[in-house]
């Protein structure tokens, strides 16, 4: 069994179609020792997990994409987020009796939101209807839609693993010319191929053989695989800021009534606490200009 956390990328020789496979063990562990999830949540946010990964690897950037649904049913909000360094982190929030099957029941109305944060400049976003029985039914139609790829994700999670596997068709290049035809052929044989895999399998098994076993009569190209890991990205300066947001008198009315401010972060349960002398501080180092930043 492979037990690292990797994202394989690999591409079909003489196609158009382009894959990937993702395998979660150690991150995956990380998230479920900081929170109890019930079973239906935590399967839930292992196929998301999964899918960011896979998603994050589908563009080319710097930053982070982060793939959040939010709604009014019983699992309210699941957020999880890649970043180009190959770190993951992610939580969900749910009241009550998470059902097992379908998206509108599971999450009530909502929507779910992909955002690319590049280190600077505006955010990219894209929004999805929250439409079909799983997670992966509304990725795949927000491909098809807004950008014009086929594209099939297949993702799986339990106690131990989280795990997907995505195959998406390229646009036709000069290069490598292909009739519509052969092209769709193509890709139909790769995602009729890949529906045969199951869960377990994608789970536990190592890449190379799981393409094997798909793919075998086939010429494929498998590059190296891209390390990830559990990190959070939070820090004592970065809660410093959330502090100068609430402004001067909100922060010292809470340090009167409570001592200190205290801050849990939600993606990693770390603590951070600001007395009253590191609050003033904060204040009078940050008195000019004043703080346009809000996040
Ligand atoms: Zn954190």
């Amino acid at each position: 069994m492979n037990e690292k956390d990797t994202l394989h990328r690999f591409i079909l020789e003489h196609t158009r179609v382009r894959g990937e496979r993702v395998q979660l063990n150690a991150t995956w562990q990380a998230v479920l020792e900081r929170y109890n999830y019930p079973d239906n949540v935590k399967r839930i946010l292992g196929e998301a997990f999964a899918a960011c990964a896979l998603l994050s690897a589908t563009i080319k950037y710097d930053g982070s994409l982060i793939l959040q649904i939010r709604g009014n049913g019983p699992l309210h909000l699941l957020v999880v987020q890649a970043t180009s360094a190959g770190t993951l982190r992610g939580l969900a929030r749910w009241k009550g009796d998470v059902p097992a099957q379908g998206l509108s029941a599971i999450f009530g109305k909502g929507q779910m939101v992909i955002t690319i944060e590049p280190p600077k400049g505006e955010p990219y976003q894209g929004i999805i209807a929250l439409q079909g029985e799983h997670i992966k039914d509304a990725i795949e139609r927000y491909f098809t839609q807004s950008e014009q790829l086929n594209t099939r994700l297949w993702l799986a999670s339990n106690h131990q693993q989280c795990a997907g596997f995505l195959l998406q068709e390229l646009p036709q290049t000069s290069s490598h010319p292909l009739s519509e035809a052969e092209s769709e052929n193509s890709w139909e044989h790769a995602v009729h191929l890949a529906d045969t895999i199951k869960p377990e399998e994608l789970l536990s098994l190592p890449t190379q053989e799981i393409l094997h076993r798909l793919f075998h009569e086939d010429d494929v190209r498998l590059f190296d695989a891209e390390p990830l890991r559990f990190s959070c990205a939070c820090s004592h300066q970065r809660i410093g800021k959330m502090i100068l947001a609430l402004g001067p008198s909100e922060a010292r009315e809470i340090v009167n009534e409570q001592g200190k401010i205290q801050v849990d972060c939600e993606f990693c349960n770390a603590q951070y606490n600001f007395n009253q002398k590191e609050v003033d501080k904060l204040f009078s180092d940050n008195q000019n200009p004043p703080s346009s930043t809000l996040h």
